[in-house]
């Protein structure tokens, strides 16, 4: 084998993609992105992903919208060597990124039916995740599965389970599909209503098949209710699901790592989901201490805690406000969901944690009640349109000087749909101008 650059092989970077590698800059350094099974990490795991970071990923991570971790500016040599050291605590990359069934993202509340949401997700994450039948999609695929309506995340799956009755034999789901972001936003229509658990596996096997066989390469699944129209799309998944067997899923113990637990969870607010190695160990000993061993990325790009008992609840409050993590400034007390923008992304036209700093300082002290997102491009992966006020950068335009500066679009949600445009291409003085009269 020749060490000569010139005579090694090209690297596919979008077959790559596949397993969770994302190209973020023609300096050829990589983002990876790690799936977290149901968003909830052992402490062996998040301090693996912490020793992994500081070694080839400038000792940062970061927290995304659906419950997964990237490493930014890692090199393409020690790509092995981190998969290595994932495989060692159970954690995969494979189909985080590309056309693929992505990280399954799930409802991180710890409510009274999270071991149900949490079993379910890990049983379809152990199906879909490196399984190459459903691999090389035209597009992603996201799956979602949410304990309750709250939050409205099912609207922008491609397939979102809500858990709606807990009580009966079986576990049952409201099934949406076909939702999405992105420059075309949709929200997902309902499908079907109380689907028993059992019934579930064979329909997300139904839908994935026909986004393969239905999308072109390129679009997300909503294009294809787009193009042939809801009745038409409802027919061909029937087609699909005829004929396929109940009870796919193998039967088996679920090892639920985060039991149910009696006490309110505990959250460390964790700006922009950005954080170093240093407190990503703090809180992992945290959770070895107090909250049997587990922790949870939520969809608000925080870490959750379930603490056992009362005593670990109060001693996790204390730590966390010690740290300066439990809700004392703006940043803390803010629902706030960042992107990585153009700090990490090639995709995005705007820096958005200075423009969110910027926006927090702007903003007046009722409207920090709110809930607020910004995205650097319109893939909106924040989800704007599923925030009370959403920010995405739209495009770039030249300024006086000639320098490209982002414009800047505003989302404001007031009902369970997904948010309506109500500013169009604002100038950053312009957006913090309407951020200051938000009330
Ligand atoms: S919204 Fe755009 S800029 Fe932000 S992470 Fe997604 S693709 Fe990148």
């Amino acid at each position: 084998m020749t060490s000569d650059p010139s005579q090694q092989p090209a690297v596919d970077f979008h077959q790559l993609r596949l397993d969770g590698v994302y190209r973020m800059n023609d300096a050829d350094e990589l983002m990876l992105r790690i799936k977290v099974p149901a968003g909830v990490l052992s402490v062996e795991q998040a301090l693996k992903t912490a020793e992994l970071a500081e070694r080839f990923a400038g000792a940062r991570v970061h927290l995304t919208t659906r419950g997964s971790i990237e490493l930014h500016r890692v090199r393409l040599a020690d790509l092995p060597a981190i998969g290595r050291g994932l495989a060692a605590v159970g954690l995969t990359t494979r189909g985080a990124c590309g056309g693929a069934v992505r990280g399954i993202a799930c409802s991180t509340s710890f409510s009274r039916n999270f071991a149900l949401t949490q079993s379910l997700v890990r049983r379809l994450h152990r199906h879909f995740a490196g399984n190459p039948h459903f691999e090389n999609l035209p597009k992603k695929f996201k799956i979602g599965v949410e304990d309750g309506y709250a939050g409205s995340r099912h609207l922008i799956q491609d397939l979102g389970l809500v858990l709606i009755d807990a009580q009966g034999a079986e576990p049952r789901y409201d099934v949406w599909v076909a939702g999405g972001l992105g420059r075309e936003p949709q929200a997902a229509l309902l499908f079907a209503e109380g689907v028993a658990e059992s019934r579930l596996l064979p329909l997300a096997e139904a839908v994935v098949r026909l986004h393969a066989r239905h999308t072109p390469t390129g679009k997300r699944l909503k294009h294809v209710v787009r193009r042939l129209g809801e009745e038409s799309f409802r027919r061909l998944l029937d087609a699909e699901l005829n004929g396929r067997p109940e009870r796919l899923a193998p039967a088996g113990l679920d090892t639920l790592p985060a039991p149910p637990t009696a006490c309110a969870p505990v959250t460390a607010a964790i700006f922009a989901g950005d954080l170093d190695t240093s407190l990503l160990r703090r809180l992992a000993t945290l959770a070895r201490d107090h909250a049997g061993g587990y922790l949870a990325v939520t969809a608000d790009q925080n870490l959750a805690f379930a603490p056992l008992n009362e005593d670990d609840r109060r001693e996790l409050l204390a730590h966390l406000a010690a740290a300066g993590l439990g809700g004392a400034s703006p940043e803390e007390r803010t629902t706030l969901r960042v992107c990585v923008g153009n700090h990490a992304c090639r995709m995005g036209l705007s820096p958005t944690r200075e423009v969110a700093r910027r926006m927090l300082q702007a903003m007046p002290g009722d409207a920090r009640a709110l809930s607020w997102a910004i995205s650097g491009c319109p893939n909106s992966c924040s989800q704007p349109q599923l925030a009370d006020f959403g920010v995405i950068s739209s495009r770039l335009i030249k300024d006086d000087q000639g320098e490209r500066q982002p414009r800047f679009d505003v989302y404001r949600r007031k009902d369970a749909k997904l948010g309506d445009r109500i500013h169009q291409e604002l100038t950053l003085a312009e957006l913090l101008d309407v951020v200051s009269r938000i009330k």
